[in-house]
């Protein structure tokens, strides 16, 4: 029970691996708040309630500032505070730059990297005030090595990790910590839809020779947030079976 009886809020909870950090966090003690677009995100919620913990599902979407801190004002209301903020909710939309249509760079901007600035500017006033907080960031490799095809992504993944660690300085004094996680590829419905030529091409450059699980991700997700991490910020790290080292 490292997570016993603290707030958590999971953006993109309701399937995939922010479904999974959702439900790892209710199993450690956690009360959980579920952020997302889909409607499956009630469905999480009410299995998280069936482990014993509180946990309620707003249907979001994290791209317009005024909504969310309009909702965060709620979730303060409800439950008292916020301790943990997990800013998973992201997307893809990919091609090569010569077809890359304006909108899907703006998309994927816009959810992954501003979507992350608005749900940690809406509840860091929260935290502030309350002298503590764990914000977890979850960017991805790209962010760190690029890739043909995703130059959206990796702007905005290379972004999280800027802004995670300019905020680990902003608000450090405040014993809030801020960290990113780098997932590799992860089983999940964001790489189902992918071709098995580019899964197989994805594992031939794996150390580990296989591809990581949500479960993966809501581990080290579990660590950071608990009271072992008290003196990590600022950090990246990866969860990507070795693929890039
Ligand atoms: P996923 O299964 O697609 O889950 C992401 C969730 O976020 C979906 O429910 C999605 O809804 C929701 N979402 C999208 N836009 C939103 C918005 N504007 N407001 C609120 N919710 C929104 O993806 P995943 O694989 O679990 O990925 C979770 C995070 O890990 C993402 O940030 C992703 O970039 C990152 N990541 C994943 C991998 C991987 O290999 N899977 C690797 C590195 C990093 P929709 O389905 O409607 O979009």
């Amino acid at each position: 029970m490292r997570l016993k009886d603290k707030t958590a809020l999971i953006t993109g909870g309701a399937r995939g691996i922010g479904k999974e950090i959702a439900t790892r966090f209710a199993k450690e003690g956690a009360d959980i708040i579920i952020w997302d677009v889909l409607d499956e995100g009630e469905k999480t919620s009410e299995e998280i309630k069936r482990l014993g913990r509180k946990s309620v599902f707003h249907k979001i979407d994290i791209t317009n500032l005024a909504n969310v801190q309009k909702q965060a004002n709620d979730v303060i209301q409800e439950f008292g505070r916020l301790d943990i903020l997990v800013n998973n909710a992201g997307i893809t939309r990919d091609n090569l730059l010569l077809r890359m249509e304006e909108s899907e760079w703006e998309s994927v901007i816009t959810v992954n990297l501003k979507g992350t600035f608005n749900c940690t500017k809406a509840f860091i006033k929260y935290m502030m005030k309350a002298r503590k907080g764990r914000i977890i960031n979850i960017s991805s490799v790209i962010g760190l090595f690029g890739n043909a095809g995703q130059s959206n992504y990796a702007a905005s993944k290379a972004g999280i990790i800027g802004f995670t660690k300019s905020i680990a300085k902003e608000v450090g004094s405040r014993n809030i910590t801020v960290n990113a996680i780098a997932p590799g590829f992860i089983q999940t419905p964001m790489t189902d839809i992918l071709s098995e030529e580019v899964k197989k091409n994805y594992l031939s450059l794996i150390p580990l020779k296989k591809f990581g699980l949500p479960e993966d991700i809501a581990n080290l997700s579990i660590f950071l947030a608990s009271d072992e991490a008290k003196y990590i910020t600022g950090e990246v790290i990866r969860v990507d079976g070795g693929i890039a080292m």
